[in-house]
């Protein structure tokens, strides 16, 4: 069997295990990050991100306890260790970052300047991650790690940990050649999580992963989850994902994700199910939007409403959220009516049982009774209009899973914890697969990069003192 021996080992060449990675190697730690994508720029959420690098949406150089704050009062069920770490270090991931040659650009936003990695994709049509800032992001990392004299280990998947006495000493991988035996002081699992695991998902998240969307890389099968519960790690904090919701052809036409999505459309406007009614609050966003859907008994069944002030207005046209022109310079296509009777034969929907509904809401709407509708609607980032404007448009749509919440429990170094509390030596996680951080009853979401950076740094950090 091959042997290879470093200090720290890396499962996962994405942001997670790349920052860990530089991080350990600028402390003169022999770094390996085992990588199961076997071409140069192999696929991952990290190159295929937007790259807001965000914190719950807030601008990640906001002042810690203002972070620390609305994590915590977005989702009450967080660890505060861990809220306080990401609320104190995430400027400091930036920072770190920057001096790695990251490059971001800043741009407004309605909660502050935000940073995006540079240089920023179109979000127009399609999934244009080739140099754009994840891609060049990613390659600036690599060419900074074999600079130290570390490496990506491409074509190795990791399949298990090797536990002496409780203690992580290094990792079981496989490549095309046979089985190699990695020998480590620590191992940062950062393998990206479990959304692309069809059984997980059915397990975890929902119950008809066949008809859900894979907006992300296939990458994520959990494993990570898998080999640090075989170690004795304390998994959990499942059952919540983050995504966006989409075109129903999306399942099919690469062209229609991740850009253009219909969150927005939707807290303008309303989504129903095949009985023609409302099922969720749409107001909370675009991925309580898509967990709701996702839970439906046919995911594929759900239809957004709107009329044509919202296509041809600020709905359908502001940037960045708009899908007009974008959904039809994709692929995608819309049903359109003069009335709503029309509209819900063409849909598939029940006339009486749309016709009610929209009623119903528009009276809503006027009225500022919004809370009174069944299920009851919120307003947060957009005011719902009313449907009113012929033609009106009905658009079946698809939930896409970007990443599941939940995993591994750590601490504020990212090491790794026991159900008791007690640490894994040598064992850490970063990027994806942690619990602690997101889900709960609306699913918050903190920021998958920000996870990935802030973590990543907290675990290279950690290694870089302690071994
Ligand atoms: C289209 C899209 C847009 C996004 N936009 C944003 C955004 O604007 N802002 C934001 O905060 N987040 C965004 N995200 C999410 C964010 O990009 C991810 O959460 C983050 O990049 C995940 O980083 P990671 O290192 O944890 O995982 P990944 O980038 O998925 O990397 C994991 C790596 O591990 C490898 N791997 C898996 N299993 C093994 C194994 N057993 N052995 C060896 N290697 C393995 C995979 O091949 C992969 O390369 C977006 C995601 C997508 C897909």
């Amino acid at each position: 069997m091959n042997i290879l021996k470093v200090d720290v080992a890396s499962i996962g060449a994405g942001f997670a295990g790349m920052v860990s990675a530089c991080r350990a190697a600028k402390s003169g730690k022999k770094v390996a990050v085992l990588e199961k994508g076997t071409e140069d720029l192999y696929a991952c959420s990290s190159r295929w991100t937007t790259g807001v690098f965000s914190t719950l949406g807030n601008p990640t150089l906001s002042p810690v306890e203002h972070l620390e704050q609305v994590i915590s009062k977005a989702n009450g069920a967080a660890k505060p260790e861990l809220v306080r770490a990401i609320a104190e270090n995430a400027r400091r991931a930036h920072e770190f970052l920057k001096e790695e040659g990251v490059r971001f650009i800043n741009y407004p936003t309605a909660t502050g300047q935000q940073l995006m990695l540079a240089p920023p994709r179109s979000r127009g049509e399609g999934l244009d991650w080739e140099g754009h800032g994840g891609d060049v992001s990613l390659r600036r990392l690599e060419k900074n790690l074999n600079e130290r004299g570390g490496q990506i280990v491409r074509g190795t998947r990791a399949e298990s940990l090797i536990m002496e006495n409780g203690v992580c000493i290094g990792v079981n991988a496989m490549q095309a050649g046979g089985p190699l035996r990695v020998e480590a002081k620590a191992v940062v699992i950062a393998d990206g999580g479990y959304q692309a695991n069809a059984e997980m998902v059915k397990q975890l998240l929902a119950p008809r992963p066949d008809r859900i969307l894979l907006r992300a890389a296939p990458g994520g099968q959990g494993d990570g989850i898998r080999m640090a519960q075989a170690a004795g790690a304390d998994v959990g904090g499942f059952g919540k994902f983050y995504g966006h919701v989409h075109h129903r052809d999306a399942m099919k036409n690469n062209r229609l994700w991740p850009y253009p999505h219909f969150d927005a459309m939707a807290e303008f406007s309303m989504i129903v199910g095949p009985d023609g009614r409302r099922f969720m609050d749409e107001g909370w966003g675009g991925v309580c939007q898509a967990n709701a859907i996702a839970q439906l008994e046919d995911p594929l069944s759900a239809i957004i409403i709107f009329d044509n002030a919202m296509w041809e207005g600020e709905p359908g046209k502001a940037r960045p959220t708009g899908v007009n022109p974008y959904l039809i310079n994709g692929g995608g296509w819309m049903h359109s009516a003069p009335d709503l009777a029309s509209l819900a034969e063409k849909a598939g929907l029940p006339a009486a049982a749309l016709q009610e509904t929209v009623r119903g809401y528009n009276e809503a709407v006027k009225s500022g009774r919004l809370g009174d509708l069944s299920p009851a609607r919120s307003v947060k980032e957009h005011k719902p209009m009313p449907i009113a404007v012929a033609p009106f448009h009905a658009v079946p749509l698809c939930a896409g899973l970007t990443l599941g919440m939940g995993g591994i429990a750590i601490n504020a170094h990212a090491q790794a914890l026991r159900a008791d509390g007690s640490i894994i030596p040598g064992l850490y996680v970063a990027g994806t697969p942690v619990q602690g951080l997101e889900g709960g009853p609306r699913a918050t979401y903190l920021g998958g990069l920000c996870k990935a950076f802030t973590l990543g740094l907290l675990a290279g950090e950690h290694i870089a003192l302690s071994i």
